[in-house]
């Protein structure tokens, strides 16, 4: 059985280590707390029994051959970067899952015949240089030479300097890239991030897909006049338009189904004065659903309004697509495996899609991938207040326990 007094105690070590004392945990990539950080997992991972060994991306690997040589790996994991006042929670939940579950192998002499290796993946949050989920991206062949070389974080230092301030060769990141077929399944234990398992009251989510997501740069023009002088009827006011267009963007995703979101979270308005009718409005679109079909239908009727609207109001208008991520489907044959397991183990669970991306999306295109999700308290996350119980972690590690021994046989 996994134990909750070590979770707790890993988890409570690795929140002490970050450069923001007493307002939340920041542990950005590449830096004296990541290098701490690891310190202490080298030498828990050491003592679960595991071989360690680096990619030269940075990812951390703690490796427990099986009973077949050269077999794919079963691999599982997680981030331990965070966000700028983050929290204790993301990404560290699945570290120490991963852990705990190698520590139960070892104490009950489990063998398997494929072998396993826990992952500490680097940049997930991409939180310093504004590239996320870059181990899996290495490990997936999707990195490019300009992020590391030009890529700068607020001091100015490059991901390249970073690298090799960590004993990397950012040279060599190629080396990193996983072959296909070489790993039979990845799986991430992570926290939701989100209020639907506090509210269903469901110890663990099984996560079927992980959304797509399209991001939109919208540019509304009109004319600019004194709002005093100017008749209503002779305005071409760029808000104006462009409000009408944030509420349709709710009314659409809404109807839309799927588990589609869609949010204007970035508003410019041009001048943006009080007293002069506005001539530019610039704001961003991010539209997210789990199936490709729904957001493309979803883009197209914001589109058309964006169209309609403007042509009606003599405005003329610039759309911009800026990001386009595809949904990604969980592999069927882990999430039947995850919920045998938790029914095996009397834990509850609620299938559902998760909203935001993960490395687990990334890995996809290298190995069949599967997702937990444990609860988070208010739905919080990326805060000081982010929060899982102890003992809801400790569910959450017990079913990814289960699913490794199960998919390495
Ligand atoms: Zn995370």
């Amino acid at each position: 059985m996994v134990r909750v007094d070590r979770i707790r105690k890993d988890l409570e070590f690795l929140a002490g280590i970050t450069s923001t004392p007493g307002e939340g945990v920041t542990r950005l990539a590449f830096s004296g707390e990541e290098t701490r950080a690891r310190e202490y997992l080298r030498k828990e991972m050491e003592a679960a029994g595991l071989e360690l060994y680096r990619d030269n991306a940075g990812n951390l690997f703690g490796r427990r051959e099986g009973r077949l040589k050269d077999a794919p790996v079963v691999m599982f994991g997680s981030h331990i970067d965070s966000v700028v006042h983050g929290g204790a929670f993301d990404g560290p939940a699945g570290i120490i899952s991963a852990l705990e579950a190698m520590r139960v192998i070892k104490e009950q002499s489990i063998e398997t015949s494929l072998p396993l290796e826990m992952v500490i993946m680097t940049e997930e949050e991409g939180g310093r240089f504004g590239s996320g989920v870059w181990g899996s991206r290495a490990m997936a062949g999707r990195v490019s030479r300009e992020e590391i070389f030009e890529g700068r974080d607020k001091e100015g230092i490059t991901k390249a300097e970073a690298m090799r301030s960590f004993g990397l060769d950012p040279e060599k990141v190629r080396d990193a890239e996983r072959a296909p077929g070489s790993i039979r399944a990845f799986l991430e234990l992570h926290i939701e991030q989100g209020p639907i398992l506090e509210n269903n009251g469901k110890d663990v989510g099984i996560v079927e897909s992980i959304v797509g997501i399209r991001t939109f740069f919208v540019t509304i023009r009109g004319k600019a006049d004194h709002a005093g002088t100017t008749p209503m009827e002779f305005r071409k006011d760029a808000l104006v338009g462009a409000s009408r267009v944030f509420s349709e963007v709710d009314t659409i995703a809404r109807r839309s189904g799927k588990g589609t979101v869609a949010t204007v979270g970035m508003v410019n308005v041009r001048p943006g004065a009080f007293n002069i009718v506005p001539e530019e409005v610039h704001f961003s679109i991010d539209l997210r659903a789990s199936s490709e079909e729904v957001i493309e239908k979803a883009a197209r009727e914001m589109k058309r309004f964006l169209e309609d609207q403007c042509s009606e109001q003599g405005l003329e208008f610039l759309w911009e697509e800026r990001l386009a991520v595809p949904p990604v489907n969980i592999d069927p044959t882990i999430r039947d495996v995850f919920v045998q397991v938790s029914e095996e183990k009397n834990i509850s669970t609620h299938l559902m899609a998760s909203g935001a991306g993960h490395d687990a999306m990334v890995m996809a295109s290298v190995a069949p991938v599967g997702m937990i999700f444990v609860p988070s308290r208010n739905g919080k996350s990326h805060c000081p207040e982010e929060w899982t119980d102890y003992e809801q972690v400790a569910k959450g590690a017990d079913l990814l326990l289960g699913a490794v021994i199960k998919l390495a046989g």
